[in-house]
């Protein structure tokens, strides 16, 4: 088959090859779990299509990596299709994690009963790939038969199909045997007696590392970065698991599908703070002996995955283990990561995989330190010795996601354009489906889907189901191609990057972030927010009127309903669909008593906020009487510089207990202490008593700073929501009333006016929690109109010269964003020096949910360096508290 000529235009060479081509409704490239499920769900509903494989059977990923050693790292309960419950009952895997053979059998007796093999053309390559735009159809060159012309064309190429070159000198002049785990021939190798190097230590070369040296005379192992492994203790599936399984089929597949990994354990909620050292370790051991991979990922610690400290806990143990195993101290030491975050880098199950190395005929070659000059005709020479050898096993991974895409052939869309070249700095991507400018293209499991984060099964079910699911609903309506927007990709590039936030991902250099690869853009490809929340963002997308797509057909049918589907933060999302699915009622409806009750019941259920080095409770005076405070001194040696502190509440509700995270998390960051007041609340008490308390107590702790551990000179002041407004107000009557000095203000989501006209009190008026009409209620205990415009209740209002600088935070999903920006335009107006943190995706109390709202981190990271530049503090703080 002739390659289409580069003067040829996509039309011409479409009716050139399509007058011969194989006319179908949809091509699938791959015949591994994605493209037979495909081809199972599309004659369903009844597509003709056909699947292009280049392997001469079904398998896809295990049709190729049949290297010794060769398993799946989930468990075959959950490693398997779950759409058809009397295959399910059809067949019987015989281990808890299955062999290359084994799954291969899988795949093939799935096959052969859907009969599916009529459909797929083995052996074939596809060429090309172009979007014919006048017949609004792809058309494919192959190498073998027919070129295809398809209306729809899908990549079911897998993630990990396309191996990395070596990327080393000389190895075509090796004159021995060479092998890649990825291409492992498939009547074996014979390597008894041979002398072996393995260079890669990844999932295949801890895996095929024990098997190898069993056979080899001798096993040289070529490690550039160590990863870290702990033990599959394979055998028979869990007796647990498969009872769980067994119980309620439909009810265990059900909470995979809606779980983070596609696996249905429980993660973890303790923090590792509450836990002691022995309950983190009897923790540790569980997972371990459990031999599963989710478990130790996801039930040590609340904070394992998302929080430096938390996860350093669980390096740490992994790395005591292969002490404890690995006899020779420098091997032990250069088998022991140190480089990446536990879970950042993909993680490998293993079986005597350390045991290996204290075989005689087993020798560990740390490339960190000596790395390799070239290969030579007889081995491997590093900078340090050469190696002899028969056979060099390439373990060295893949050009993944991106490369299963770009890598099978080019793909030129709308204009000719090509994939790799949209893709040039990094993948675009619409959900990981699709792709602006590739009209009814799509791609199961692609760079922007939670795909190689999960149970690969269940995110290939799913994908494939919405696409079949989205064909037969445009076949309904009548429209013929499909396309993402622009819009809806960059958002969704923007909502990848605020999960990634939530993940330590970005500290290891891994083929997720295409680091593996040289030249390749860097970029997290899979979605890190999750299996179960990514699966209702794809149905919100198809119950917003496919929310980000442009549909058309013939007879200028059209539709465009463009926009971002997610503009919260993720865990935002989740906090509000949890509230949303509570159905509470407002909260004024409980009247002052019951709404402070109702907040004291929600905050009891929080976990303990992080240590900090002291906590105590006192009382200071107020403006009519003793008020009590509780203060939250670092666990750094002082004086320190003190922090006022008042909470939020809308003047009514809350105390210390209410903004007890915050206040410890900013303690820690700050290296500060916070004195959170416990001002007086309306509406026993209106205004100004809540104002003329904040500015009393402020009198106080400047009084006695010394006596409570405060270093000599200004304070602080900060405050959030109703607290940022005694904050400010307390500022303007420390100017006004001779002092005390205040070095900088922060003001987190601060109430400054009273006039409720503003865009935000109207876009924002419901559904992020804190409503219009809770604002109306506080404002209503606390001050009657007439009082409401003089600067102690709208600071706004007030003069602005000569306060302190100040850093004013601002959500965009909060009634009060636009109040808090004006207040700081005013503040700048007046000459005060200023900085804004205006925090995208964010509601009222994301700052302050410390434990719940992670994407949070980095903008109280932002508040705690500005009132360190308000105090002039130079000295660094230490690293675990940044
Ligand atoms: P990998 O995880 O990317 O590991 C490749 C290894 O080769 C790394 O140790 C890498 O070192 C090293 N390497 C790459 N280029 C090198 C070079 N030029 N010189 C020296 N060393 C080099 O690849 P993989 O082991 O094939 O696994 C890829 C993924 O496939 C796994 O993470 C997993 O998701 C999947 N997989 C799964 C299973 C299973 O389920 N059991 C089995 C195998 C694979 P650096 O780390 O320094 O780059």
């Amino acid at each position: 088959m002739p390659l289409p000529s580069a003067s040829q235009t996509p039309s011409e060479m479409g009716a050139a090859g399509a007058q011969d081509a194989q006319q179908v409704d949809v091509a699938v490239v791959g015949a591994g779990f994605a493209g037979l499920y495909l081809l199972i769900r599309l004659r369903r509903a009844g597509f003709t299509a056909v699947a292009l494989d280049t392997a001469d059977d079904v398998g896809g990923t295990w049709y190729w990596n049949r290297y010794p050693g060769a398993r799946c790292d989930i468990q075959t309960t959950d490693y398997s299709y779950t759409f058809d419950p009397e295959l399910e009952s059809a067949w019987h895997w015989s281990e808890k994690y299955a062999t290359q053979p084994e799954i291969l059998r899988y795949l093939g007796f799935v096959a052969d009963r859907y009969d599916l093999r009529r459909d797929i053309r083995f052996g074939t390559k596809v060429l090309t790939a172009t979007w014919d735009e006048a017949a609004q159809r792809w058309l494919l060159t192959t190498d073998n038969g027919k070129p295809v012309s398809c209306r729809y064309y899908i990549m079911a190429s897998g993630c990990l199909s396309a191996p990395k070159p070596p990327e080393i000198d000389g190895v075509g002049d090796f004159k021995g045997e060479i092998y890649f785990t990825g291409r492992w021939p498939h009547d074996g190798v014979e390597l008894a007696g041979k002398r072996v190097a393995v260079i890669g230590t990844g999932s295949s070369g801890v895996q095929s590392i024990p098997k190898i040296a069993e056979q080899a005379a001798r096993l040289t192992v070529f490690q550039r970065t160590p990863n870290f492994a702990f033990p599959a203790h394979n055998g028979p599936s869990p007796a647990d698991r498969v009872a769980a399984l067994e119980k309620d089929r439909a009810d265990y597949r059900a909470q995979a599908r809606m779980s983070l990994t596609g696996v249905p354990l429980e993660r973890a909620t303790e923090f590792s703070w509450q836990l002691s050292e022995a309950e983190r370790r009897q923790r540790f051991e569980k997972a371990l002996a459990a031999g599963d991979l989710v478990a130790m990922l996801s039930q040590l610690w609340a904070d394992q995955g998302g929080d430096l400290e938390g996860n350093a806990l669980a390096s740490d143990l992994l790395r005591e283990r292969i002490r404890s195993i690995v006899k020779d101290p420098e091997t032990a030491e250069a088998l022991t990561p140190r480089d990446h975050p536990f879970g950042s880098k993909r993680p490998c199950l293993e079986t005597d995989y350390y045991a290996t190395f204290n075989r005689p005929n087993v020798t560990l070659v740390n490339l960190r330190q000596e790395p390799i000059q070239a290969i030579t005709a007889s081995g491997i020479k590093t900078d340090r010795r050469s190696f002899d050898l028969d056979v060099i096993v390439f373990a060295t991974g893949f050009d993944a996601m991106t490369g299963a895409i770009t890598s099978v052939h080019p793909i030129a869309g709308r204009g000719g354009k090509s994939i790799s070249d949209v893709w040039a700095s990094g993948p675009k991507t619409y959900l990981g489906l699709t792709v602006a400018g590739f009209p009814n293209l799509f791609m199961i499991t692609g760079p922007g889907s939670p795909s190689v984060f999960s149970n690969m099964v269940v995110s290939i079910e799913q994908h494939a189901d919405w696409v079949v699911d989205c064909l037969m609903a445009m076949r309904e309506a009548g429209f013929t191609a499909i396309e993402a927007t622009e819009a809806a990709q960059a958002g969704w590039a923007r909502h990848m990057a605020d999960c990634s936030q939530l993940t330590l991902h970005r500290l290891a250099n891994t083929w997720y972030t295409g680091a593996n690869v040289p030249g390749k853009a860097p970029g997290l490809m899979p979605y890190p927010g999750g299996v179960g929340p990514y699966r209702t963002i794809c149905d919100e997308v198809v119950s917003r009127g496919m929310l980000g797509f442009t549909l058309s057909g013939p007879n200028g049918a059209a539709q465009c309903d463009d926009g971002e589907i997610v503009r919260l933060q993720p865990d935002v999302r989740l906090v509000l669909n949890m509230l949303a699915d509570l159905n509470l009622p407002p909260l004024e409806s409980f009247g002052a008593e019951g709404a402070r009750g109702f907040v004291a019941q929600f905050n009891a259920t929080r976990p303990a906020g992080r240590p900090v080095g002291e906590v105590l409770d006192g009382t200071l005076a107020g403006a009519d009487g003793p008020l009590p405070y509780r203060l939250y001194r670092p666990a750094t040696p002082g004086p320190h510089p003190i922090v006022v502190y008042f909470h939020g509440g809308g003047w009514v509700l809350g105390d210390a207990q209410s903004d007890d995270p915050f206040c410890r998390d900013m303690c820690r960051r700050s290296g500060m202490i916070f004195v959170s007041v416990g001002y007086r609340h309306a509406p026993e008490h209106r205004f100004p008593a809540a104002a003329e308390d904040g500015y009393a107590a402020l009198r106080w702790i400047g009084e006695h700073a010394a006596e409570l551990g405060g270093r000599p000179g200004p304070l602080l002041v900060a405050g959030w929501s109703a607290g940022g407004n005694i904050a400010a107000v307390t500022c303007q009557l420390a100017r006004d009333r001779g002092g005390p000095s205040i070095a900088g203000q922060l003001l987190v989501n601060p109430v400054t006016d009273c006039t409720f006209d503003r865009p935000s009190y109207v876009e924002n008026a419901t559904g992020y929690f804190l409503t219009r009409s809770l604002m109306y209620w506080f404002w209503d205990l606390y001050c009657s109109p007439a009082d409401r415009t003089d600067p102690r209740a709208s600071p706004l209002r007030g003069k602005l010269e000569g306060l302190p600088a100040a850093f004013v935070v601002t959500c965009e999903f909060d009634p009060l964003r636009d109040e808090g920006i004006a207040y700081a335009e005013a503040l700048a107006a007046a000459g005060v020096p200023v900085e804004q943190l205006q925090a995208g995706g964010h509601f009222h109390s994301s700052f302050t949910m410390v434990d719940v709202v992670a994407t949070g981190v980095d903008g109280r990271a932002k508040m705690a360096e500005a009132l360190r530049r308000f105090a002039e503090v130079e000295e660094a703080m230490p690293k675990a508290a940044e």
